[in-house]
């Protein structure tokens, strides 16, 4: 029921968002850490735009979109948003087989995959402070959710998402560079967080 379209919708979205919420994104950065996290999306997708251009939506599938996404993270962004997102969209493509449509479960499927490689790669724990600490309650959502309405789905879950990023301010920092900070990391936002539900609402918003 999602088709290729969707998905380049949904990745069009992602290239818009990256650039509207740049500054946010670094300014939420310059208080626990280096001050990049939106420059580092916006230098990723900027790139996703580049290859968008010729991509040909008769030859191409899903999972060569995604893994298109995955390689300009991984490749062009530094630090550690880039690796982690760029491995969450490989390992999100890799898992739908060449398909150009997929159903509401493949997709569920393919976003837990995604989500525990970033896990795998990033060794963040719940209550870590990190993008982990939004993204885990995604994916149980969605696995509970199966039978559910997508859309209804998507956006309880961007709900579930924005609360759960607002939830884990109080906490200090168990990984990335915010964790230098100590007890100064209480009451400021985690970037990655933040960008995690806003990524999630470009799926949301490309299923109008
Ligand atoms: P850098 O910290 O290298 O400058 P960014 O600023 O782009 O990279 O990204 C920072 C975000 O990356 C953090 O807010 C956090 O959500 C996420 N992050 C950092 N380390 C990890 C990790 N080990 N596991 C999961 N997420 C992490
Ligand atoms: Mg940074
Ligand atoms: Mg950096």
């Amino acid at each position: 029921e999602l088709d290729l379209v969707y998905f380049v919708k949904a990745v069009k979205n992602m290239i818009v968002m990256a650039e509207e919420n740049r500054d946010y994104l670094s300014q939420l950065d310059s208080d626990v850490g280096d001050g990049d996290h939106g420059i580092n999306l916006s230098i990723g997708f900027r790139d996703v735009e580049k290859k968008l251009e010729n991509f040909d939506i008769e030859t191409e599938n899903i999972s060569s979109l995604f893994k298109s996404v995955g390689m300009s993270l991984l490749g062009k962004v530094g630090g550690a948003s880039g690796p982690l997102y760029g491995s969450f969209f490989l390992a999100f493509g890799s898992t739908l087989n060449n398909k150009k449509v997929i159903t509401t479960d493949e997709f569920i499927t393919a976003f837990g995959a995604a989500v525990d490689k970033v896990q795998f790669r990033g060794k963040a724990e719940l209550n870590d402070k990190t993008m982990i600490d939004v993204l885990i309650p995604a994916k149980e959502y969605l696995f509970a959710h199966k039978e559910s309405d997508f859309k209804d789905t998507l956006v309880e879950v961007v709900k579930l998402m924005k609360e759960r990023s607002i939830e884990i301010k109080p906490l200090v920092a168990k990984k990335g560079r915010a964790m230098r900070l100590g007890d100064r990391a209480i009451g400021h936002f985690d970037p990655g967080a933040e960008s995690s539900w806003r990524i999630l609402e470009c799926f949301l918003l490309a299923l109008n």
